[in-house]
């Protein structure tokens, strides 16, 4: 190895003279300064010692710029130059409601008035959790800040979130408070503290000024110890501050700038271009010029400052006044071409980790947020779904709303998504899914003159297969998400793309590349909105949601600067993604176009699985029971009360209550509250709502009927859903008749001759229950044997995880999300649950059936299972009835009923809104595998060739088919956010149908229907008009909602809307008959009840005798909604 040698050592070596540099060469300036021609005159020699940049002292360095152990040399020290707190300048009187009262801006300002004067300071504690409190706040502002003709603050923060109100009860702006920190309550990034009110030029001048706060005891997730647990009913927050502070706007500026830089210093897109090292150079720059020398005045401080931040706009762009107010937060560049279109952005879950009456209030403090950055950002805009969010803040903040009213006139506060609020897709019915469209587009047309055409679902759990159908039928074209960058298993392929539904309807859908909702305007995320699409072959664009969301908030003034620079650092460095604020429809436009309508991007079909909160669809029985009861109840009412408006001209159609009553319990429905995510007191609220709706619909029914009832004499039977029974029916406990109804749905009691009764016996080992159509073993303590007679069939064999049918229970501990999820290793924790015990229950008659009981943990359960008598007709369609009985005790363990079957097929079938769909029973890829747990309406069913089972239930969704065994999820039982889910007792019948033929040739759809809806069996004599669907290829026709129209009232016109499908997935032809109808037109109309135009909407009625009849011609899985107008 050979050793360096020094320049003077070689010349020795060499003989040659030690080099004496020329004299002329000390007359060398300092570098750069003389110029040669155009180019800097490069030095001979150099005395000059250049420090270089050493990247991991100074990334040290960067976050100890605003704070840390030497006070004085900070960036934050300097961000006021003057605070006044306490007397004489700020003076705060405290009324608290009592109660945990929410009293208006009057009432809580008259209380105020007449109350005992309470005077606090900070260090005040308010409480407890959920509490409000009334604080008056009269400033004196200090002499000093009247005439600077700067902007003066009332730094205001509890601890907690409040409202101000001017003195005329106009909220102005929420305020969130508390420290600075994540979401897990870790101190961070995200800056969800909103703590300042700008005080009025005006006020300032004169000295003097007067506001109220409405102080509310939670946070901004509510009140849990720490992320998704249960409230604390036990909080306090203290007033942290109540200060006048005159800021100083270069540090706050320099502050912003320097948090950009710091990022894209550390930023690994930005290292690869040299950004990065920029960025670094001028922070290390920054740094070193920040210079806080002894007695430095202001003005010398502010000289400091301000060269501080020329040193960063030579990477971030000039960022002077001038500069700043011609970027896009300041003006609206519709048609500037940007690849991140910024949207402002608040989710508000309308009830989570807070109750209904919780998020009223989050609503209009964040909305009022959102007016007011308005005011101060002329190109400020925001997007806000859910009806029915708006119509809390018309009904409870008329002021906030006329202010949020100007915006949406004025194209900058966007109402979105056209839906009710942001419901679940998975569990409602195909008539609810409808419902968030008609009452959501109603609702902004009504009130903004909006009708929207983008559907606005970001957080979501998941998205059922008939939802384009539904859209596009509601004037919705758009589709945006995000939620299914949430999977845990696989990564979705697209971004951007056209989402077709079963029945081949598509949405143009795009699932922002950003992965959130929730953006903070970072650096990391605008690069995130490039490099994480995967459609950029088609399009570079993205839509960016930025805001604080969840728990409300939505942009914070600090976002809307940090977008500044961010559009700046672009406008200057090519290479950063160009940005503009756009609002969600123009975007979509844009997409279409650049798509050439949907052309030239991929297309996915199906369902959009969420791979990931499984639990959802068992978590809560009582709200998924209490959900599917109102649903029921209120096709059944709309269905009868249309009938007497027909049958009876003095009968009044109650549309505005039914409309309230759907309304109310679709706030059930929104995607924390169905998927059972929320706090208990939640689940109470809607528990409550479904008991008091519930009870109006049912007298609303009675009085519907009571017009329907022509005579004293007999019990009529009514089916809703006018399908023909014929079956056993339990009357009273114990006491059963037979039942049948016919086509139209109208039926008696009665005693057939030719039954065939069944029988239960027992050997003392072995327990059987049989009929004509089947025999049932329980022997070593399970269910051994489904013997199908009729088909000669055994139907159970071994399959996975079990070779016998029962209860099996898992352990159930999930990675993160308690209540939300089941994950894929709860299957390997599993075990066969044994009966303690099985005894004849009813030997025969009418109903034979056996109990098997086990007592496991600290619960105990108990399965009933029942065969019925049969009359030759009826013997192919009898089902297997089951009831589990559960008291459930127990913490993270999830309980299923078993089915292995001697049934062998590579997809099993499942019923959804409006149809049915297939999912894999293998587990060959990732995408298989992650559909371990799926969601299902009605029944799930395993056919091969010529033969199937399907398993029945009315209120449970959480199934799933693996190898040969079905499984349905019974109850689970996660801690948190309500440490006592579903515990106490349930009761929930199913039933198992074995049939001949392939799912798709039987009529599961009909029987499902049939074990699933309970008929009326009502004492007296009926007449009703009746609807039947007759013709051979009719069979996957179903007649389901029968309504009057929505405008009836408003235009004097009577008109009834019957809303069919084709549930099998064929071409179905057949006549709809109406007798009784008096139908004067008939069209096709959308489900916004408008018909359809040109020769779609046209419909031919023939009348024959009282009789009216459609040809009906419809198409696999479509759904048509039918209007008559009638006398
Ligand atoms: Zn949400």
């Amino acid at each position: 190895m050979s050793r360096p040698v020094r320049t003077s050592e070689f010349r020795r070596r060499m003989g040659l003279a030690e080099f004496t540099p020329p004299a002329s060469s000390h007359q060398i300036k300092a570098p750069n300064v003389e110029m040669c021609g155009n180019h800097p005159e490069y030095p001979q020699r150099t005395e000059t010692v250049n420090h270089p940049l050493l990247p991991r002292i100074t990334d040290t360095r960067l976050d100890r710029f605003f704070t840390g152990a030497y006070a004085s040399q900070h960036l934050d020290e300097c961000l006021a130059r003057a605070r006044f707190s306490g007397s004489p300048h700020v003076k705060l009187t405290v009324w608290s409601a009592p109660n945990g009262g929410k009293p208006s801006f009057d009432e809580a300002i008259r209380s105020l008035s007449e109350a005992e004067e309470q005077e606090i300071g900070v260090g005040f504690v308010f409480g407890l959790s959920w509490t409000n409190h009334w604080v008056k706040c009269e400033l004196s502002i200090p002499e000093g800040m009247r005439n600077t003709g700067e902007q003066v603050i009332f730094e205001f923060d509890p601890s907690c979130e409040a409202m101000v109100y001017s003195t005329d009860g106009t909220p102005i702006h929420g305020i969130t408070g508390g420290p600075n920190t994540m979401k897990d309550g870790s101190p961070g990034e995200q800056e969800d503290r909103r703590v300042e009110h700008i005080i009025p030029a005006k006020a300032v001048k004169a000295g003097k000024y007067t506001c109220y706060v409405e102080v509310t005891c939670n946070g901004m997730f509510g009140l849990g110890p720490s992320r998704y647990l249960h409230p604390d009913a036990n909080r306090t927050f203290p007033l942290i501050s109540a200060d006048i502070v005159l800021p100083n706007p270069h540090a706050r500026g320099l502050r912003t700038d320097f948090r950009i830089l710091a990022e894209v210093s550390r930023h690994p897109s930005a290292k690869a271009t040299g950004l990065a090292q920029k960025a670094l150079k001028a922070c290390d720059d920054i740094m070193n010029a920040f210079i806080r020398g002894e007695g430095q005045t202001a003005e010398e401080l502010d000289e400091v400052l301000q060269r501080c931040r020329r040193i960063g706009w030579k990477v971030l762009g000039k960022l002077g006044k001038e500069e700043v107010q011609s970027l896009a937060v300041w003006k609206t560049e519709k048609d500037r071409p940007a690849e991140i279109w910024a949207i402002g952005h608040c989710h508000i879950d309308t009830a989570w980790l807070w109750r209904y009456t919780h998020t009223q209030q989050k609503i209009a403090r964040s909305w009022t947020s959102q007016v007011d950055l308005m005011d101060r950002f002329p190109g400020h805009q925001f997007a806000a779904s859910s009806a029915v969010q708006y119509h809390w803040l018309e009904t409870l903040y008329p002021k906030a709303f006329a202010r949020v009213a100007d915006y949406v006139k004025k194209g900058r506060f966007h109402a979105v998504g056209g839906a009710w609020l942001e419901h679940d897709c998975m569990m409602p019915s195909g008539e609810s899914l409808i419902r968030h469209y008609l009452y959501g587009q109603r609702y902004f047309k009504e009130k903004f003159g909006v009708v929207c055409r983008e559907a606005f679902l970001p957080d979501t759990f998941g998205y059922a297969s008939q939802l384009p159908q539904i859209l596009r039928s509601a004037g919705l074209n758009y589709f945006f998400t995000q939620k299914i960058s949430w999977n845990n298993i696989n990564v979705f392929p697209y971004n951007t793309f056209n989402w077709a539904g079963i029945d081949g309807t598509q949405v143009l859908a795009h699932m922002t590349p950003v992965d959130g909702y929730n953006g903070q305007c970072t650096f990391g995320e605008i690069i995130k909105g490039i490099q994480n699409n995967k459609n950029l072959g088609v399009t570079d664009q993205c839509l960016f949601l930025f805001g604080n969301g969840d728990g409300g908030g939505g942009p914070t003034p600090a976002m809307i600067d940090r977008l500044e620079r961010l559009d700046s650092l672009a406008r200057t460095n090519p290479g950063v993604p160009t940005l503009k604020i756009g609002s969600p429809i123009d975007f979509f436009d844009d997409l279409c176009r650049q798509s050439e309508g949907g052309k030239t991007l991929p297309t996915w079909r199906g369902e959009l699985y969420l791979e990931l909160h499984r639990g959802t669809y068992t978590t809560q029985a009582c709200i998924k029971k209490g959900n599917r009861d109102m649903e029921t109840l209120l096709r059944d009412l709309e269905y009868f009360a249309t009938l007497a408006s027909l049958a009876a001209g003095s009968y009044e159609y109650p549309t505005t209550e039914i409309r309230e009553i759907w309304q109310e319990m679709m706030l059930g429905q929104f995607h924390d509250c169905l998927p059972g995510t929320t706090i208990k007191a939640v689940v109470e609220d809607n528990l409550e709502i479904y008991s008091r709706r519930s009870d109006q619909a049912r007298k609303l029914l009675d009085s519907a009927l009571a017009v329907l009832r022509t005579g004293e004499e007999g019990t009529t039977v009514i089916e809703p859903l006018r399908l023909a029974r014929e079956e056993v029916h339990e009357s009273a406990p114990g006491q059963y008749k037979w039942l049948s109804t016919n086509a139209s749905g109208l039926g008696a009691l009665s005693s057939p001759s030719d039954l065939t009764l069944p029988s239960a016996a027992s050997d003392g080992s072995t327990y059987t229950v049989s009929n004509a159509r089947y025999t049932v073993t329980l022997s070593s303590k399970r269910i051994t044997s489904i013997f199908d007679k009729l088909n000669s069939r055994e139907i159970i064999a071994p399959g996975v995880g079990t070779s016998s049918a029962g209860f099996m229970i898992y352990e159930d501990y999930p990675l993160t999300y308690d209540a939300w999820d089941a994950e894929i290793y709860h299957l390997q924790m599993g075990k066969e649950v044994e009966f303690d015990k099985v005894e004849v229950k009813e030997e025969g008659g009418m109903r034979a059936s056996l109990v098997a009981s086990v007592n496991f943990g600290k619960s105990s359960a108990k399965l009933i299972i029942s065969l019925d008598a049969t009359t030759p007709s009826t013997v192919a369609s009898t089902p297997i009835h089951v009831v589990a009985e559960i008291d459930w005790r127990e913490q993270h363990r999830f309980l299923k009923f078993a089915l292995p079957l001697d049934i062998h097929s590579a997809y099993a079938t499942y019923g959804t809104q409006f149809g049915v769909i297939e999912r894999p029973t293998h587990r060959n890829t990732t995408i298989d595998q992650a559909k371990f747990e799926v969601c299902a309406h009605g029944f799930a069913d395993l056919s091969e060739a010529g033969y199937g089972v399907a398993i029945a239930c009315r209120d449970k969704y959480g199934y799933a088919v693996e190898g040969n065994t079905m499984r349905l999820s019974l109850v689970r039982a996660p801690t948190s956010p309500d440490p006592e889910t579903d515990q106490g007792y349930h009761s929930i019948p199913f039933a198992i149908m074995p049939h001949a033929r392939h799912v798709a040739e039987s009529d599961i759809v009909q029987q499902t229907l049939r074990y699933t809806n309970q008929p009326y069996i009502l004492p007296g004599s009926y007449s009703l008009p009746t609807v039947t669907v007759s013709g051979d290829a009719s069979s996957g026709i179903v007649v389901e909602t029968i309504k009057r129209g929505e405008d009836d009232e408003a235009t004097g016109t009577k008109t009834v809307l019957l809303r069919l499908y084709e549930s099998k997935g064929g071409r179905a032809r057949g006549v709809l008959n109406l007798a009784d109808f008096k139908v004067k037109e008939a069209e096709w109309a959308n489900v916004l009840e408008q018909t359809l135009e040109g020769d779609e909407g046209k419909c031919e009625v023939t009348e024959s005798q009282g009789a009216w009849s459609v040809a009906l011609d419809m198409r696999s899985f479509e759904i048509r909604t039918l209007r008559l107008v009638v006398e």
